[in-house]
């Protein structure tokens, strides 16, 4: 009789504490094997990069230990799911999967699809647990807060004391971190991964930074130093939504204990992040055609989806000749990470000045987030470019958030250094130099660096027209309507957002 055995999937939770399928594996009494997949086919994804496999794989360094610890093995393997699982099944009497729910691109929800296939024609269980907040089959948005709330406010799942170890060896592939499918030749900084690293990043954010977190989130220069950076591991699962929550709990409670003053609306702004964060998610979880497709029908076909290839090599090179947005995009592609503000001012540059459609923009920008987490990407990659049909439509415009968030260009200089020389009064707008000047600061237009690729102000009034014609279709309000009711956040949700913006009445923001 072949030996019984049991699969722990790691996925996009690369942790062992507030892991359920790992507690629930652990109970019973069958020997269990903890696996990780490197499915070459998902890392020649468009989306996919270097920058998310460097993190994972410090990542999956630490889960080796942390299963250590619990005296078991973790497998990293170079496979395809399926084939692995006909390998297991050879050997073995294999009983059951266990894994956490994934929302994320299309690529793995087919894989999920094929997997569940699998398990159901072989007579194996395959036991999907939740993850954060996200609500699989939920009844309609109404009820999504309260559920999510109930959700994050139990427990921790506890870290099991041993799993119960498979009597044979299967031989772990060597998974490194240079990957031939990878490119070689790039000189950028790599967030560093694994949980160690979550919970310092965690521990220094309530410490250090929470006190000057909300007045620095928005501008590009001091904001990597006070946001707590804690975006890539929420999306790879070194630390789950609930624990931070209850660390955030703890914190609060040992200060007032302590008699010791807080950043009360700071910490407030980071809870209600969280909480966004699952919002997003939970849109794609309800509808995973928003990958790919407008929320709002009528938009599809606004934008041509193949755009014109020099407007977006300028633009994800940075040489538009806009300087704030050509600073933005090389600090982002040197760092793999912006603020959430120079995020939506980067997709409405490409959006609306460029006319380049969010897929395609959409796609560069994944590969440069280390923290590339689909629900949220593609949630916002929409709103900022005004196809959800229930968002204000907010249009930046590059030369004003230049002014506000870098006066005297110093970020600008850092990045752009061929603008090095050029003072802070043409340092947003060097386009209004003369020759003469050009010349004195050793930029001369079109030569060492781009005239500007556009007329922002011609540009956003073309955008304003399409957009009302979109607006006039027969059935765009009913559409919305839907939209509304399918993703529209319900509750008034008490948001501390460190701009004010003013709505105008049709709902179109120049910022
Ligand atoms: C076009 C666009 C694409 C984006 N793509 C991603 C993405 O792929 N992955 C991603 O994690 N975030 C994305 N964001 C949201 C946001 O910019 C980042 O979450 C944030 O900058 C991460 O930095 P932090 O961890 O220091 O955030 P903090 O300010 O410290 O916030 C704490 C956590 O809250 C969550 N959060 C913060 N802001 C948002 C937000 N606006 N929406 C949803 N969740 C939020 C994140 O998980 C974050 O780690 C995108 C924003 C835009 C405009």
């Amino acid at each position: 009789m072949k030996q019984e055995c049991q699969i722990v999937w790691f996925k996009k939770d690369l942790r062992i504490n507030d892991h359920r399928p790992l507690l629930e594996a652990s109970k019973t009494n069958i020997p269990t094997i903890p696996v990780y997949f490197f499915e070459t086919d998902y890392w020649k994804q468009p989306f996919a990069s270097k920058r998310h496999w460097y993190f994972i794989h410090d990542s999956l360094m630490d889960l080796k230990k942390e299963i250590k610890s619990i005296k078991s093995e973790l497998l990293l393997l170079n496979s395809d799911v399926i084939n692995f699982l006909e390998l297991i099944k050879h050997k073995f009497e294999l009983i059951s999967i266990y894994s956490h729910e994934e929302t994320s691109n299309h690529w793995t929800y087919k894989r999920d699809i094929n997997v569940t296939n699998w398990c159901t024609k072989n007579n194996v269980n395959f036991l999907q647990f939740p993850t954060n907040g996200i609500i699989r089959k939920l009844n309609g948005r109404n009820e999504w807060s309260r559920l999510r709330n109930e959700r994050m406010s139990k427990n921790i799942f506890q870290t099991p004391k041993i799993l119960k170890k498979l009597n044979h060896d299967i031989k772990s592939d060597i998974l490194t971190k240079e990957n031939s499918l990878f490119s070689k030749d790039d000189n950028f900084i790599f967030q560093k991964g694994g949980r160690k690293e979550g919970l310092i990043l965690l521990d220094k954010f309530l410490n250090d930074k929470l006190d000057n977190y909300l007045q620095n989130i928005s501008g590009p220069n001091n904001s990597d130093k006070y946001c707590s950076r804690l975006s890539p591991h929420l999306t790879y699962g070194t630390l789950s939504v609930k624990e931070i929550y209850k660390k955030l709990k703890d914190f609060k409670y040992k200060c007032e204990k302590q008699g010791l003053k807080y950043n009360k609306r700071g910490l407030s702004a980071f809870s209600s992040r969280l909480s966004w964060r699952c919002h997003f998610i939970q849109k794609l979880e309800d509808q995973p055609s928003i990958e790919n497709k407008c929320m709002h029908s009528s938009y599809e076909g606004m934008r041509e989806k193949k755009s014109n290839t020099d407007t977006l090599k300028a633009w994800e090179t940075g040489f538009t000749g806009f300087p704030f947005v050509d600073a933005c995009m090389r600090s982002l592609t040197y760092n793999g990470w912006i603020t959430f503000r120079m995020r939506a001012m980067l997709t409405s540059f490409a959006s609306y000045d460029l006319w380049i459609d969010w897929r395609e923009s959409g796609y560069v920008l994944a590969r440069l987030f280390t923290d590339y987490e689909p629900g949220i990407h593609y949630s916002q990659l929409q709103m900022q470019s005004g196809v959800t049909g229930i968002n204000t439509l907010r249009i930046y415009n590059p030369i004003k958030q230049s002014i506000e968030h870098d006066k005297e260009g110093e970020f600008i200089k850092k990045w752009v250094p061929e603008l090095k020389n050029v003072p802070s009064m043409f340092i947003h707008e060097p386009w209004k130099m003369n020759l003469e000047e050009q010349t004195k600061y050793s930029c001369i237009l079109g030569k060492h660096y781009p005239l500007p690729i556009v007329d922002h102000k011609e540009a956003v009034r073309m955008a304003r027209d399409k957009i009302s014609k979109v607006r006039k279709d027969d059935n765009y309000k009913s559409k919305s309507k839907n939209v509304y009711n399918k993703h529209g956040s319900r509750k008034k949700v008490k948001t501390v957002r460190p701009v004010r913006t003013k709505k105008t009445t049709d709902q179109l923001v120049l910022i």
